[in-house]
C-alpha cells in the first residue's frame, strides 16, 4: 500500500530539510521501514519562524468570517480525503482502520466547530464611572504558536490546536510526532489547499528536544501548546515559564473507573472495555485503574476478561481487526515491565499478559485482578492495553484511591444512584468525568486535566481563550 515520504511545510511550500537529513518511519504491525520524514535543522526552523510571523500579520487582519470560510473549506477537503488519510494513519500508527476512520470523521467536525466559535470571540463594553469615557475589553490573538503533538492520535492531537489557533487569528507552527508524520502532514495540506495564506500553518519534524528548546524561547513564538507525557510537559512548561510564554499542557493521566455496587455491570464492561482497548490503550483518557465494589468485583472482572479475550488482534489494515499493535517497541517493553512487576507483587492475570507473535509490536489485551496499590501499573501511566482491577469496600474508598495519584485527567464511574453520582461529581479530582457512559470528548466541551495532568483546555470556548490576549482600552471623549 502506498505510503509517502513526508516533507516540511514552510512558508506555504513543501520542502526537504535544508541539509537533506531524514528520519525513518516504521509500520508498527511489521516493524519494517515504510518511508522517511524530513528532519529540520536550525536553518529550517528560522525560515519557519519568519514565515509564522509574516503569516500571523496577514491572518489576524482577515475578518473572522473570512477565516471561518477558509477553515470550513479545509474541513470539506478533510472529508473528501478521509479514507486515504486513514490508510496512512493506520500504516504509521497501527490502530485499526475503523478507528483511523473515526479519527478522520472527528477532525473536520472539530475544524467546523472552531470555525463557528471563532465568530463569537466577543469583547465587552463596561459601563464607566465617568460618562465621557468608553471602557472597552478587547480580545486579540496572542500571536504565533508553537505546538508539539504526540503519535497516539496523529491527526486529532494536531487538529484541536490548529483549529483553535486559526479561529482566533493566530498562526501556528506544529512539530508533530516523527513516528507518525504522514497523516498530520495531510491535515496541514488540507489547510494549505483551502487557501490559508503562506506561513499561517507550518509543520516541522526533527529531534523533539532540539526543536522545542529552540522554538519555546524564540521571541517570535508567543504561546506553547503541548500534548504528551507529564515528565516532558513539566520540562517544557518550565522552559516556557523562564521566557514568560503562555502555555497549554495536555499531559498524562491514570483514569480511575469506579464501579459502584448498584452499577449496570453489562454497561460498565461494554463502555469501559471498549475505551480500555481502543488504540491499544494508548490514549491519555483511557480507563486504567478499575476500582470495583467487592459485591460485583468477580462478575465484573470475569466479564472484562472475556471481553479482552474476544478481541481480534492484528494488523490494523486487515479486515476485522479490533486491536492493532502498540505504536513503537518502547511501549511493548513498558507493558512487559508493568506485567512482571504486578505479577511479582501478587496480581493475578485473567487475560493476556504477553506479547503476541514475534513480528511487530503486538501485546495481548490484558486484564489483571487483585492488583496491589504498590504495583507500578497502579501508579505510573500504563499507556497500553492493560486493565488493572482492585476490589473496594465502599464508594469513599474508591474516591480516596481515585484521588491518590498526582494525575487528574479523566475518570469514569458507573452507578444507578443519583446520590452516588452527585458525590462522584463533587469529589473525583479529574478534568473530565464520564458517568454511565464512554468518553465523549466533543469539541464543544472543555478537554483537559488538572493537577499533574496539565492546565488549559482544548475544547469549548475555553480553548479559544487560551489563544487570546485580553486588553483594556479607555477612550475619553474630549
Ligand atoms: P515521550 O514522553 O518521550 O514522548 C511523548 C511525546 O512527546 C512524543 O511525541 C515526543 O516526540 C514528544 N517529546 C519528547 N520529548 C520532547 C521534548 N523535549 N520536546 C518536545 N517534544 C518532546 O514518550 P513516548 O515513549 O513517545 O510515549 C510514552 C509516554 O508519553 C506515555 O507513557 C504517555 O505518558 C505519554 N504520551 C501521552 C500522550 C497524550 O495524549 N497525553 C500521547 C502520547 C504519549
Amino acid at each position: 500500500m502506498h505510503y509517502p515520504d513526508t516533507q516540511l511545510m514552510i512558508a506555504g511550500q513543501w520542502l526537504d530539510a535544508a541539509d537533506g537529513r531524514t528520519l525513518p518511519v516504521f509500520n508498527p504491525a511489521t516493524g519494517k521501514e515504510i518511508g522517511r520524514v524530513a528532519q529540520a535543522g536550525t536553518a529550517d526552523l528560522d525560515r519557519a519562524l519568519a514565515a509564522a510571523q509574516a503569516g500571523f500579520e496577514r491572518w489576524r487582519d482577515l475578518p473572522a468570517l473570512e477565516r471561518a470560510k477558509i477553515m470550513r473549506r479545509a474541513a470539506a477537503l478533510m472529508r473528501e480525503r478521509a479514507d486515504d488519510i486513514a490508510a496512512l494513519l493506520t500504516q504509521e500508527q497501527g490502530k485499526p482502520l475503523a478507528e483511523a476512520r473515526m479519527e478522520m470523521r472527528a477532525a473536520p467536525d472539530t475544524i467546523d466547530w472552531f470555525a463557528e466559535e471563532g465568530l463569537r470571540v466577543y469583547g465587552r463594553v463596561v459601563p464607566a464611572r465617568n460618562l465621557a469615557v468608553r471602557q472597552l475589553v478587547l480580545k486579540d490573538p496572542v500571536g504565533p504558536v508553537a505546538a508539539f503533538t504526540p503519535w497516539n492520535f496523529p491527526v486529532n492531537q494536531v487538529v484541536r490546536k490548529v483549529a483553535a489557533a486559526l479561529a482566533t487569528g493566530c498562526s501556528i507552527l506544529v512539530k508533530a510526532a516523527e513516528e507518525t508524520p504522514a497523516s498530520p502532514a495531510a491535515l496541514i495540506r488540507a489547510f494549505v489547499d483551502a487557501g490559508v495564506p503562506a506561513g499561517v500553518v507550518g509543520l516541522v519534524y526533527g529531534d523533539p528536544a532540539e526543536i522545542s528548546s529552540y522554538l519555546i524561547p524564540h521571541p517570535v513564538i508567543r504561546k506553547i501548546t503541548f500534548t504528551g507525557s507529564t515528565e516532558v510537559g513539566k520540562q517544557l512548561a518550565a522552559l516556557a515559564g523562564r521566557h514568560m510564554k503562555r502555555v497549554t499542557m495536555e499531559l498524562g493521566g491514570h483514569a480511575p473507573v469506579i464501579v459502584a455496587e448498584d452499577a449496570d455491570i453489562e454497561l460498565a464492561v461494554k463502555a469501559a472495555g471498549a475505551a480500555k482497548f481502543r488504540n491499544a490503550g494508548q490514549v491519555c483518557i483511557a480507563p486504567t485503574r478499575f476500582l470495583v465494589h467487592e459485591s460485583v468485583h468477580a462478575e465484573f472482572a470475569a466479564a472484562l476478561a472475556a471481553h479482552a479475550q474476544g478481541l481480534k488482534v492484528g494488523d490494523g489494515l486487515a479486515e476485522g481487526t479490533q486491536m492493532g499493535p502498540l505504536a513503537n517497541p518502547r511501549r511493548v517493553a513498558a507493558m512487559a515491565g508493568f506485567m512482571d512487576d504486578a505479577v511479582r507483587r501478587g496480581a493475578s492475570v485473567l487475560a493476556g499478559g504477553d506479547r503476541v507473535g514475534s513480528e511487530g509490536n503486538f501485546f495481548a489485551p490484558t486484564v489483571l485482578a487483585d492488583v496491589p496499590l504498590e504495583a507500578r501499573v497502579f501508579n505510573d501511566e500504563p499507556f497500553g492495553p492493560v486493565a488493572a482491577i482492585r476490589s473496594v469496600r465502599s464508594l469513599d474508598e474508591a474516591i480516596t484511591e481515585a484521588n491518590r495519584l498526582a494525575y487528574g485527567l479523566a475518570g469514569y464511574a458507573f452507578t444507578r444512584s443519583l446520590k452516588n453520582a452527585h458525590l462522584l461529581t463533587q469529589r473525583v479530582e479529574v478534568g473530565m468525568l464520564w458517568i454511565n457512559q464512554p468518553a465523549a470528548p466533543w469539541p464543544e466541551m472543555p478537554f483537559g486535566g488538572i493537577k499533574d495532568s496539565g492546565y488549559g483546555s482544548e475544547g469549548g470556548p475555553e480553548a479559544l481563550e487560551a489563544y487570546l490576549n485580553t486588553r483594556s482600552v479607555y477612550v475619553m471623549n474630549v
